[in-house]
Protein backbone atom coordinates (compact mmCIF):
# COMPACT_ATOMS: atom_id res chain seq x y z
CA UNK A 1 0.00 0.00 0.00
CA UNK A 2 1.50 3.18 -0.91
CA UNK A 3 0.79 6.29 1.27
CA UNK A 4 1.29 10.28 0.55
CA UNK A 5 0.51 12.59 2.96
CA UNK A 6 -0.64 15.67 1.35
CA UNK A 7 -0.31 19.09 2.07
CA UNK A 8 -1.87 21.16 -0.72
CA UNK A 9 -5.15 20.31 -2.71
CA UNK A 10 -2.94 20.47 -5.96
CA UNK A 11 -0.89 17.42 -4.41
CA UNK A 12 -4.09 15.38 -3.56
CA UNK A 13 -5.29 15.89 -6.96
CA UNK A 14 -1.86 14.76 -8.09
CA UNK A 15 -1.60 11.57 -6.01
CA UNK A 16 -4.97 10.73 -7.01
CA UNK A 17 -4.40 10.88 -10.59
CA UNK A 18 -3.23 7.14 -10.44
CA UNK A 19 -5.95 6.44 -7.94
CA UNK A 20 -8.31 2.95 -8.67
CA UNK A 21 -11.52 2.02 -7.76
CA UNK A 22 -9.43 0.53 -4.60
CA UNK A 23 -7.72 3.52 -3.61
CA UNK A 24 -8.99 5.61 -0.58
CA UNK A 25 -8.86 9.23 0.32
CA UNK A 26 -7.94 9.39 4.75
CA UNK A 27 -9.26 12.85 6.58
CA UNK A 28 -10.47 12.20 9.82
CA UNK A 29 -10.13 8.65 9.16
CA UNK A 30 -13.08 8.03 11.74
CA UNK A 31 -14.86 5.83 9.22
CA UNK A 32 -11.97 4.50 7.08
CA UNK A 33 -9.93 3.02 10.20
CA UNK A 34 -12.72 1.02 11.12
CA UNK A 35 -12.49 -0.44 7.54
CA UNK A 36 -8.86 -0.85 7.23
CA UNK A 37 -9.62 -2.73 11.19
CA UNK A 38 -12.16 -5.34 9.92
CA UNK A 39 -10.24 -5.52 6.50
CA UNK A 40 -13.37 -4.39 4.76
CA UNK A 41 -10.80 -2.04 3.16
CA UNK A 42 -7.47 -2.91 1.71
CA UNK A 43 -6.46 -0.22 -0.23
CA UNK A 44 -3.69 -0.08 -2.81
CA UNK A 45 -3.32 3.58 -2.57
CA UNK A 46 -4.19 6.03 0.27
CA UNK A 47 -4.05 9.68 -0.10
CA UNK A 48 -4.21 11.28 3.57
CA UNK A 49 -6.11 15.00 3.16
CA UNK A 50 -6.07 15.35 6.70
CA UNK A 51 -3.81 18.47 6.89
CA UNK A 52 -4.67 20.22 3.79
CA UNK A 53 -6.22 23.66 5.21
CA UNK A 54 -7.13 24.65 1.92
CA UNK A 55 -10.11 22.05 2.79
CA UNK A 56 -11.48 23.39 5.98
CA UNK A 57 -13.06 26.39 5.26
CA UNK A 58 -16.71 28.20 5.63
CA UNK A 59 -17.01 31.08 3.31
CA UNK A 60 -20.46 33.33 2.30
CA UNK A 61 -20.38 33.52 -1.57
CA UNK A 62 -22.78 34.65 -4.22
CA UNK A 63 -23.69 31.30 -4.83
CA UNK A 64 -24.79 30.52 -0.91
CA UNK A 65 -22.53 29.37 1.89
CA UNK A 66 -19.51 27.20 0.89
CA UNK A 67 -18.10 24.41 3.05
CA UNK A 68 -14.36 23.10 2.43
CA UNK A 69 -14.96 19.19 2.80
CA UNK A 70 -12.27 18.92 5.40
CA UNK A 71 -14.47 21.17 7.97
CA UNK A 72 -14.96 18.93 10.75
CA UNK A 73 -18.50 18.43 12.88
CA UNK A 74 -16.76 20.81 15.43
CA UNK A 75 -16.08 23.37 12.98
CA UNK A 76 -19.59 23.15 11.45
CA UNK A 77 -20.73 23.94 15.61
CA UNK A 78 -18.69 26.80 16.21
CA UNK A 79 -19.13 28.78 12.96
CA UNK A 80 -21.41 31.45 12.86
CA UNK A 81 -21.79 31.81 8.89
CA UNK A 82 -23.01 27.75 9.14
CA UNK A 83 -25.25 28.77 11.84
CA UNK A 84 -26.87 31.37 9.82
CA UNK A 85 -26.95 29.73 6.75
CA UNK A 86 -27.28 25.58 7.17
CA UNK A 87 -27.87 25.16 10.65
CA UNK A 88 -29.82 22.39 9.76
CA UNK A 89 -26.09 20.99 9.40
CA UNK A 90 -24.99 22.19 12.93
CA UNK A 91 -28.00 20.29 14.13
CA UNK A 92 -26.94 17.38 12.69
CA UNK A 93 -22.95 18.00 13.51
CA UNK A 94 -24.34 17.96 17.09
CA UNK A 95 -25.53 14.64 16.81
CA UNK A 96 -22.52 13.00 15.65
CA UNK A 97 -21.01 10.51 17.69
CA UNK A 98 -19.20 12.22 21.16
CA UNK A 99 -16.78 15.42 21.32
CA UNK A 100 -14.13 12.99 20.41
CA UNK A 101 -15.47 11.71 16.87
CA UNK A 102 -16.69 15.20 16.68
CA UNK A 103 -13.40 16.91 16.04
CA UNK A 104 -12.69 14.43 13.71
CA UNK A 105 -14.60 13.69 11.35
CA UNK A 106 -15.62 15.93 8.34
CA UNK A 107 -18.18 16.76 5.74
CA UNK A 108 -16.57 15.07 2.99
CA UNK A 109 -16.05 11.87 4.82
CA UNK A 110 -19.67 11.32 5.77
CA UNK A 111 -20.64 12.36 2.57
CA UNK A 112 -18.25 9.95 0.62
CA UNK A 113 -18.99 7.37 3.30
CA UNK A 114 -22.59 7.87 1.99
CA UNK A 115 -24.46 5.97 5.05
CA UNK A 116 -27.59 5.38 4.76
CA UNK A 117 -28.00 6.25 8.71
CA UNK A 118 -25.30 9.50 7.90
CA UNK A 119 -26.87 12.56 10.24
CA UNK A 120 -24.98 15.19 8.23
CA UNK A 121 -26.28 13.82 4.45
CA UNK A 122 -29.99 14.30 5.49
CA UNK A 123 -29.11 17.92 6.36
CA UNK A 124 -27.59 18.43 3.19
CA UNK A 125 -30.84 17.07 1.14
CA UNK A 126 -33.20 18.67 3.03
CA UNK A 127 -30.55 21.91 1.91
CA UNK A 128 -30.40 21.17 -1.36
CA UNK A 129 -26.55 21.33 -1.00
CA UNK A 130 -24.64 20.86 -4.47
CA UNK A 131 -21.20 19.13 -4.33
CA UNK A 132 -17.80 20.35 -5.99
CA UNK A 133 -15.34 18.22 -6.85
CA UNK A 134 -12.13 18.40 -8.35
CA UNK A 135 -9.40 16.19 -10.28
CA UNK A 136 -6.30 16.90 -12.54
CA UNK A 137 -9.05 16.69 -15.35
CA UNK A 138 -11.03 19.79 -14.11
CA UNK A 139 -13.47 20.43 -11.57
CA UNK A 140 -17.68 19.77 -11.85
CA UNK A 141 -20.78 20.10 -9.86
CA UNK A 142 -23.44 18.13 -8.49
CA UNK A 143 -26.62 17.92 -6.69
CA UNK A 144 -26.73 15.79 -3.43
CA UNK A 145 -29.10 13.60 -4.31
CA UNK A 146 -27.06 12.73 -7.68
CA UNK A 147 -23.52 12.29 -5.65
CA UNK A 148 -25.29 9.72 -3.58
CA UNK A 149 -26.49 6.75 -5.96
CA UNK A 150 -26.90 3.96 -3.90
CA UNK A 151 -25.79 1.85 -0.21
CA UNK A 152 -22.15 3.30 0.63
CA UNK A 153 -21.90 4.58 -3.44
CA UNK A 154 -21.28 7.74 -4.46
CA UNK A 155 -20.87 9.50 -8.30
CA UNK A 156 -17.28 9.98 -7.61
CA UNK A 157 -14.52 8.90 -9.63
CA UNK A 158 -11.59 7.67 -8.37
CA UNK A 159 -9.42 10.43 -8.93
CA UNK A 160 -11.50 12.90 -7.78
CA UNK A 161 -11.48 14.85 -4.29
CA UNK A 162 -14.60 16.27 -2.85
CA UNK A 163 -13.41 20.11 -2.74
CA UNK A 164 -16.77 21.23 -0.73
CA UNK A 165 -20.31 21.67 -0.85
CA UNK A 166 -22.42 24.73 -1.86
CA UNK A 167 -25.60 25.38 0.46
CA UNK A 168 -27.88 28.09 -1.14
CA UNK A 169 -29.47 31.04 0.53
CA UNK A 170 -32.29 30.07 2.73
CA UNK A 171 -35.70 31.39 1.30
CA UNK A 172 -37.56 34.06 3.44
CA UNK A 173 -39.60 32.08 6.12
CA UNK A 174 -38.48 28.79 5.73
CA UNK A 175 -39.35 26.65 8.21
CA UNK A 176 -36.55 23.63 9.13
CA UNK A 177 -36.06 21.01 11.47
CA UNK A 178 -33.62 17.88 12.06
CA UNK A 179 -34.32 14.98 14.64
CA UNK A 180 -33.01 11.52 14.92
CA UNK A 181 -33.67 8.75 16.31
CA UNK A 182 -31.27 6.37 18.03
CA UNK A 183 -30.99 3.99 20.75
CA UNK A 184 -29.72 6.68 23.37
CA UNK A 185 -30.36 10.22 23.33
CA UNK A 186 -26.21 10.79 22.52
CA UNK A 187 -23.91 8.89 21.03
CA UNK A 188 -25.80 6.31 19.07
CA UNK A 189 -26.04 5.65 15.05
CA UNK A 190 -29.39 6.59 14.03
CA UNK A 191 -32.49 4.15 13.12
CA UNK A 192 -34.54 7.16 11.87
CA UNK A 193 -33.23 10.19 11.18
CA UNK A 194 -35.24 13.31 9.46
CA UNK A 195 -34.12 16.92 7.90
CA UNK A 196 -36.42 19.41 6.00
CA UNK A 197 -37.02 22.57 4.87
CA UNK A 198 -40.11 23.75 4.01
CA UNK A 199 -41.95 27.05 2.78
CA UNK A 200 -44.97 29.10 3.69
CA UNK A 201 -48.04 26.93 2.46
CA UNK A 202 -45.22 23.90 1.96
CA UNK A 203 -43.85 25.73 -0.43
CA UNK A 204 -40.66 24.18 -1.82
CA UNK A 205 -40.88 21.32 0.73
CA UNK A 206 -37.34 19.26 1.13
CA UNK A 207 -38.08 16.45 3.19
CA UNK A 208 -34.89 13.97 3.70
CA UNK A 209 -34.82 10.45 5.78
CA UNK A 210 -31.93 8.73 6.46
CA UNK A 211 -31.90 4.79 7.73
CA UNK A 212 -35.40 3.79 6.13
CA UNK A 213 -33.97 2.62 2.53
CA UNK A 214 -30.28 1.96 1.12
CA UNK A 215 -29.70 5.10 0.80
CA UNK A 216 -30.69 8.82 2.19
CA UNK A 217 -33.83 9.97 0.22
CA UNK A 218 -36.47 12.44 -0.11
CA UNK A 219 -40.17 11.92 0.16
CA UNK A 220 -40.85 13.13 -2.89
CA UNK A 221 -45.00 12.18 -2.34
CA UNK A 222 -44.61 13.86 0.88
CA UNK A 223 -43.14 17.19 -0.64
CA UNK A 224 -45.97 17.04 -3.25
CA UNK A 225 -48.73 16.72 -0.99
CA UNK A 226 -47.60 20.08 1.23
CA UNK A 227 -47.04 21.90 -2.45
CA UNK A 228 -50.94 21.08 -3.21
CA UNK A 229 -51.77 22.73 0.88
CA UNK A 230 -51.84 19.89 3.10
CA UNK A 231 -54.42 20.71 5.92
CA UNK A 232 -52.96 19.58 9.28
CA UNK A 233 -56.45 17.22 9.66
CA UNK A 234 -55.06 15.07 6.65
CA UNK A 235 -51.13 15.18 7.66
CA UNK A 236 -50.88 11.84 9.85
CA UNK A 237 -52.25 10.23 6.23
CA UNK A 238 -50.56 11.43 4.05
CA UNK A 239 -47.63 10.69 5.87
CA UNK A 240 -48.54 6.91 6.06
CA UNK A 241 -49.35 6.86 2.48
CA UNK A 242 -45.88 8.51 2.13
CA UNK A 243 -43.71 6.61 4.24
CA UNK A 244 -45.65 3.26 2.64
CA UNK A 245 -44.67 4.68 -1.10
CA UNK A 246 -41.09 6.31 -0.55
CA UNK A 247 -38.95 4.20 1.81
CA UNK A 248 -37.83 0.73 1.81
CA UNK A 249 -36.79 0.14 5.95
CA UNK A 250 -34.88 -3.24 6.39
CA UNK A 251 -35.09 -5.16 9.60
CA UNK A 252 -30.93 -5.09 10.88
CA UNK A 253 -28.53 -5.40 13.79
CA UNK A 254 -30.33 -2.00 14.93
CA UNK A 255 -34.08 -1.89 14.43
CA UNK A 256 -36.71 -3.41 12.52
CA UNK A 257 -38.91 -2.03 9.39
CA UNK A 258 -41.82 -1.79 10.80
CA UNK A 259 -40.54 0.52 13.98
CA UNK A 260 -38.75 1.83 11.56
CA UNK A 261 -41.47 3.38 9.75
CA UNK A 262 -43.85 3.88 12.91
CA UNK A 263 -40.84 6.31 14.09
CA UNK A 264 -40.78 8.17 10.91
CA UNK A 265 -44.50 8.41 10.80
CA UNK A 266 -44.53 10.04 13.79
CA UNK A 267 -41.58 12.36 13.83
CA UNK A 268 -42.99 13.90 10.60
CA UNK A 269 -46.49 13.92 11.65
CA UNK A 270 -44.93 15.85 15.19
CA UNK A 271 -42.06 18.33 13.15
CA UNK A 272 -44.46 19.05 10.51
CA UNK A 273 -47.98 19.22 12.34
CA UNK A 274 -47.42 22.80 14.00
CA UNK A 275 -46.64 24.09 10.32
CA UNK A 276 -49.54 23.29 8.46
CA UNK A 277 -52.69 25.19 8.13
CA UNK A 278 -56.35 24.26 10.39
CA UNK A 279 -58.63 22.84 7.02
CA UNK A 280 -60.40 25.63 5.72
CA UNK A 281 -57.36 27.75 6.31
CA UNK A 282 -55.29 25.45 3.97
CA UNK A 283 -54.40 26.46 0.53
C1 LIG B 1 -17.50 5.88 17.38
C2 LIG B 1 -18.08 6.45 16.10
C3 LIG B 1 -19.32 7.08 16.16
C4 LIG B 1 -19.88 7.60 14.99
N1 LIG B 1 -21.09 8.22 15.10
C5 LIG B 1 -21.66 8.74 13.97
C6 LIG B 1 -22.93 9.39 14.06
O1 LIG B 1 -23.54 9.50 15.12
N2 LIG B 1 -23.44 9.90 12.91
C7 LIG B 1 -22.79 9.81 11.70
O2 LIG B 1 -23.30 10.32 10.70
N3 LIG B 1 -21.58 9.19 11.60
C8 LIG B 1 -21.01 8.65 12.70
N4 LIG B 1 -19.80 8.03 12.62
C9 LIG B 1 -19.16 7.89 11.29
C10 LIG B 1 -18.10 8.95 10.94
O3 LIG B 1 -17.63 9.61 12.09
C11 LIG B 1 -18.63 10.01 9.94
O4 LIG B 1 -19.16 9.43 8.78
C12 LIG B 1 -17.52 11.01 9.56
O5 LIG B 1 -18.12 12.20 9.12
C13 LIG B 1 -16.52 10.51 8.53
O6 LIG B 1 -15.57 11.54 8.29
P1 LIG B 1 -13.99 11.26 8.32
O7 LIG B 1 -13.32 12.55 8.04
O8 LIG B 1 -13.59 10.58 9.56
O9 LIG B 1 -13.88 10.28 7.06
P2 LIG B 1 -12.75 9.20 6.71
O10 LIG B 1 -12.91 8.01 7.60
O11 LIG B 1 -11.41 9.82 6.64
O12 LIG B 1 -13.22 8.83 5.23
C14 LIG B 1 -14.51 8.28 4.99
C15 LIG B 1 -14.68 8.04 3.48
O13 LIG B 1 -14.74 9.28 2.80
C16 LIG B 1 -13.68 9.37 1.83
N5 LIG B 1 -13.26 10.77 1.86
C17 LIG B 1 -12.96 11.51 2.96
N6 LIG B 1 -12.73 12.79 2.62
C18 LIG B 1 -12.89 12.87 1.26
C19 LIG B 1 -12.80 13.93 0.31
N7 LIG B 1 -12.52 15.19 0.67
N8 LIG B 1 -13.02 13.64 -0.99
C20 LIG B 1 -13.32 12.37 -1.39
N9 LIG B 1 -13.42 11.34 -0.53
C21 LIG B 1 -13.22 11.58 0.79
C22 LIG B 1 -12.66 8.35 2.25
O14 LIG B 1 -11.88 7.87 1.19
C23 LIG B 1 -13.54 7.27 2.85
O15 LIG B 1 -14.05 6.45 1.83
C24 LIG B 1 -19.20 7.49 13.75
C25 LIG B 1 -17.94 6.86 13.70
C26 LIG B 1 -17.39 6.34 14.86
C27 LIG B 1 -16.06 5.66 14.79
Amino acid sequence: MRVVVARSIDAALAALASATEASRILAGGTDLCVEFESGRTRPDLVVEVGRVAELRFVRETQAGLEIGAGSTCADLLRSAPVARGADLLALAAREVGAVQIQNRATLGGNLVTASPAADLVPALFALGARVRLASLAGRRELLVEEFVTGYRATARRPDELVESVVIPPRPAGEHRAFHKVGTRRAQSISKVVVALALGPRGAGARIAAGSVAERTLRLATLEAALARGLARERLAQAVAHAVALDTRPRDDVRSTARYRRAVLERVLVRVLGPWLEPEGNAA
